[in-house]
């Protein structure tokens, strides 16, 4: 996720997500675990929301800028919930008690149904959702990195603010940087391997 303003919930957030990790390392750019070998095979299946608020475009081509960077990620959309190696995507009008773009939850699949987990662990569904209010005062360079930024998430980046060109960014953000840059191209080899 990302803040659009500097509030206590986006902090809390953002912060509870990387305490358990080295969140200053200069190498900590994306999560350890994340979908793990299934990564090869990812599910994208978007929620209706996406296409009445008119974002079809946007995470269609956000989803396919990260598809492929390395061999170890490959992301084929679906037309049912996947329920292993997914990544789903929804838009609301706002989302509650978050001031934000949008933001990424991870997901397992177990016997009792869906439980939430961090984002450094296994995971088989990443969530993106995104904020309709708070998007409509994008124009479309913004609008494009934000989808851009959320689904960096979902494929299991971090935010990237040390000042190379990146689409991570959540503070000095660059909206022409709004496609995968260099460095996040770099991070998701490391991540996956080439
Ligand atoms: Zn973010």
């Amino acid at each position: 996720m990302w803040k659009r303003k500097l509030i206590g919930a986006s902090i809390f957030i953002l912060c509870a997500a990387s305490l358990s990790v080295t969140a200053f390392a200069s190498s900590d750019h994306y999560h350890s675990t994340g979908f793990g070998n299934s990564a090869k095979y990812l599910k994208y299946w978007k929620d209706s929301s996406i296409s009445s608020y008119g974002y079809t475009g946007y995470a269609d081509s956000a989803v396919s800028a990260w598809n492929n960077i390395s061999s170890n990620l490959a992301v084929s959309e679906v037309s049912s919930t996947p329920t292993y190696g997914g990544i789903v995507a929804y838009t609301g009008d706002s989302l509650t008690g978050l001031d934000v773009y949008g933001v990424v939850d991870y997901w397992t699949y177990g016997l009792f149904g869906w439980t939430q987990v961090n984002p450094d662990d296994q995971r088989d569904r990443a969530r993106v959702r995104f904020d309709h209010a708070n998007l409509g005062k994008l124009d479309s360079k913004g609008t494009t990195y934000a989808f851009s930024h959320e689904f960096g998430h979902a494929v299991g980046l971090k935010h990237n603010n040390s000042g190379v060109s990146s689409v991570m960014r959540d503070t000095s953000i660059v909206w022409e940087d709004n496609k995968p840059q260099q460095a996040d191209k770099e991070h998701i080899k490391e991540k996956y391997g080439n």
